[in-house]
């Protein structure tokens, strides 16, 4: 079982943003920038792109909808979009907040993000999602 399917089972704790049947979104623990979320499928695979093409479809079309939320939420220009997976081995898309590239760098993450700033965050974040 991935630290992932834990959190979507709610044996280890997270800040949830939004979920359905299928798919399940949560900030990241140790986000890049404030808003950093991830949105994963309930159904465990590695790859990404082993997901079939209707589940990856579908997660993106979710994605988009947390998308939209993070940016009523957070004022930026745009949400960015990464997959990346080398440590979590359990499918999952990037959306981060985005004033400039630099705003999406893996190697700067927010170090100790403040628990209370990160609560309010997903409040934001999960009160503008429209499923
Ligand atoms: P990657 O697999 O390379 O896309 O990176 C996995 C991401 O999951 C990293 O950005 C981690 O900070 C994040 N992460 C790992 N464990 C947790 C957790 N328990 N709660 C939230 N995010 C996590």
């Amino acid at each position: 079982m991935t630290v992932f399917s834990r959190i979507i089972a709610g044996e280890i704790p997270c800040y949830k943003i939004a979920e359905n049947d299928r798919f399940f979104a949560f900030l990241d623990i140790n986000p890049v920038n404030w808003g950093h979320t991830l949105v994963v499928p309930k159904k465990e695979t590695d790859y990404i792109f082993d997901m079939d093409d209707e589940e990856l479809g579908d997660m993106m079309v979710f994605a988009k909808k947390v998308a939209r939320a993070i940016k009523a939420a957070i004022p930026c220009r745009k949400v960015g979009v990464t997959v990346l997976g080398l440590e979590v081995p359990h499918a999952h898309i990037h959306l981060v907040p985005l004033e400039k590239e630099g705003d999406m760098d893996f190697k700067c993450k927010i170090s100790d993000p403040d628990p209370a700033r990160m609560k309010e965050l997903a409040g934001a974040i999960s009160s503008n999602v429209d499923l």
